[in-house]
């Protein structure tokens, strides 16, 4: 088989990353080893970030249809509720911002719709390959499967998880630590008799380690009990098991709990890949950084690796952008990531609230060697490398013009300047945290280049292939 893209792997990473390269046109195929796609709902935590991200994807109506917010925690003691627990700081909606708080919807979920949308674009997905070596040479990398077929494809990404094959098999490290020692056991259970407007805490008694919380999930009968066990607890995973633990832990009864649909155990844990990149192969998502599921920003990170890099390959592959372009997805997106892990383990211990921070909305690239403010802007107004808010422009919604996989030039009480077909121009007045001014909005919606007038823009656009 030969790809331009090989992308292993189609968890939410693989996924998004297809979507974005079948809509650009690029020629790619993703290989995944099990039969289905993931089963569990480990990731529901959807970041407002992440749905602006879906929303350019064409995902978001599914999204939303599939999902609900998060309902408030319900904390019982003795079979008595004792008391209401928030658990996000509130985050106001804006203009700027329309999405506040994570959305939830179940792993499962977001990876079926995901796949729909791929499908629906073209894209090529193929179940149960699993690539069990990676060899690459100049032109291109050579991927074998335990089928024994090989991939031979221009480049290749390792979307294949936390424990990486195509990590290893390119020889990149990961350095990082426990975030906590103690086991912690998670699973879909059906309990039709708990009520579905609360997520139910039974906090630990008496300094155990034995935390319960059954939350409802949103769009589905199902709930995701997370339980807490004692270092060096063998965790039991049987449906028994988990039955076992409610029973020990609530007022529920073992038979309460009618259905268990998956279950799984892990430590939480916190690392970084050294690199980004190994000659033709990209990691991205939890192949490059796995987080403490604490604050919800494993997945979220993941998505936003992927939509980095497509834009990217695409820009190379399609439009004959130079291929120092592709450095820049490590240069960018390895910093975020190694503040994210700071921030998810943080919560984690206690030391950060979720809210503002989680959101992902204040990430952005000033520091990238591919952003450029040409302008004297004023202390704490939007700069270039960060995230383009939306808003409304003479009429057009901003979101509506950035959506799809174009550049966008925006011209803000100035004058705006001749730009070839492929890049759209809104014109209008000076507008909220734009101010005024030229800026020139990244196919995945960051400010790449600001500027007063439109010296230099010409140039900047030729860089990456736009004419
Ligand atoms: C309990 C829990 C709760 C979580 N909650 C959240 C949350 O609320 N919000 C959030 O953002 N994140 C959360 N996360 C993290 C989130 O689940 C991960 O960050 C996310 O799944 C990473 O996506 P990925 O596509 O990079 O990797 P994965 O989802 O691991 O997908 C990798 C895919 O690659 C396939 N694969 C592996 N090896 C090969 C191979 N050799 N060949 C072919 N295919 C291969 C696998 O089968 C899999 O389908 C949570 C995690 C856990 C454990």
């Amino acid at each position: 088989m030969n790809t331009d893209v090989l992308v292993v792997g189609a968890g939410p990473t693989g996924l998004t990353l297809g979507i974005d390269l079948a809509r650009r046109g690029v020629d790619a195929l993703v290989v995944e080893r099990a039969d289905g796609l993931f089963p569990g709902s480990r990731g529901k935590g959807l970041q407002p970030r992440t749905m602006e991200v879906f929303d350019d994807l064409g995902v978001l109506d599914a999204i939303h249809a599939a999902g609900g917010g998060y309902p408030v925690g319900m904390v019982w003691r003795n079979g008595e509720r004792v008391g209401e627990h928030r658990m996000f700081d509130p985050v106001e909606t804006s203009e700027d911002a329309p999405y506040n708080e994570p959305w939830m919807v179940p792993q499962w979920r977001t990876q079926e719709i995901l796949l729909a949308r791929l499908e629906e674009l073209g894209g090529k997905v193929v179940l149960g390959r699993e690539v069990v070596g990676v060899a690459q040479d100049a032109e291109g990398v050579t991927a074998h499967l335990a089928s024994g077929e090989t991939v031979r494809a221009r480049y290749a990404v390792a979307a294949d998880g936390g424990r990486s094959v195509v990590r290893r098999a390119v020889g990149v490290g990961m350095t990082g630590e426990e975030v906590d020692p103690n086991p912690t056991l998670v699973a879909d259970v059906r309990v039709p008799g708990l009520d579905r407007d609360n997520w139910h805490v039974f906090p630990p008694r008496d300094g155990a380690d034995d935390f319960l919380a059954i939350c409802p999930l949103a769009g589905t009968e199902d709930f995701q009990l997370v339980a807490r066990f004692a270092e060096g607890t063998d965790v039991d995973l049987s449906p028994d098991g988990v039955r076992r633990v409610v029973a020990a832990r609530s007022h529920l009864a073992p038979e309460d709990v009618t259905e268990v649909r998956w279950a799984s155990d892990f430590r939480p844990r916190a690392a970084l890949a050294d690199r980004f990149r190994a000659g033709r192969v990209f990691l991205a998502g939890d192949a490059a950084h796995v987080h403490s599921p604490a604050g919800g920003q494993g997945l979220n990170t993941s998505v936003q690796d992927a939509y980095n890099l497509g834009w990217k390959l695409g820009a190379v592959l399609r439009d004959g952008a130079d291929a120092s372009l592709l450095d820049t997805y490590e240069e960018e997106r390895r910093p975020i990531a190694a503040h994210v892990l700071g921030l998810s383990t943080g919560v984690h211990r206690g030391e950060v609230r979720r809210g503002t921070a989680t959101t992902q909305l204040g990430l952005g690239y000033r520091e990238s060697s591919l952003t450029a403010e040409t302008r004297r802007a004023p202390d704490g107004a939007l700069r270039a490398g960060d995230r383009a808010p939306d808003g409304t422009v003479a009429g057009v919604r901003l979101f509506d013009a950035f959506r799809g996989p174009h550049w966008t030039l925006l011209a803000l009480g100035v004058e705006a300047p001749r730009v070839g077909e492929a890049v759209p121009v809104v014109r209008g007045p000076a507008h909220g945290a734009y101010g005024t001014g030229l800026f020139l909005v990244r196919p995945d919606g960051y400010v790449g280049w600001a500027g007063d007038t439109a010296t230099g823009l010409t140039g900047r656009l030729a860089r990456f292939g736009v004419r």
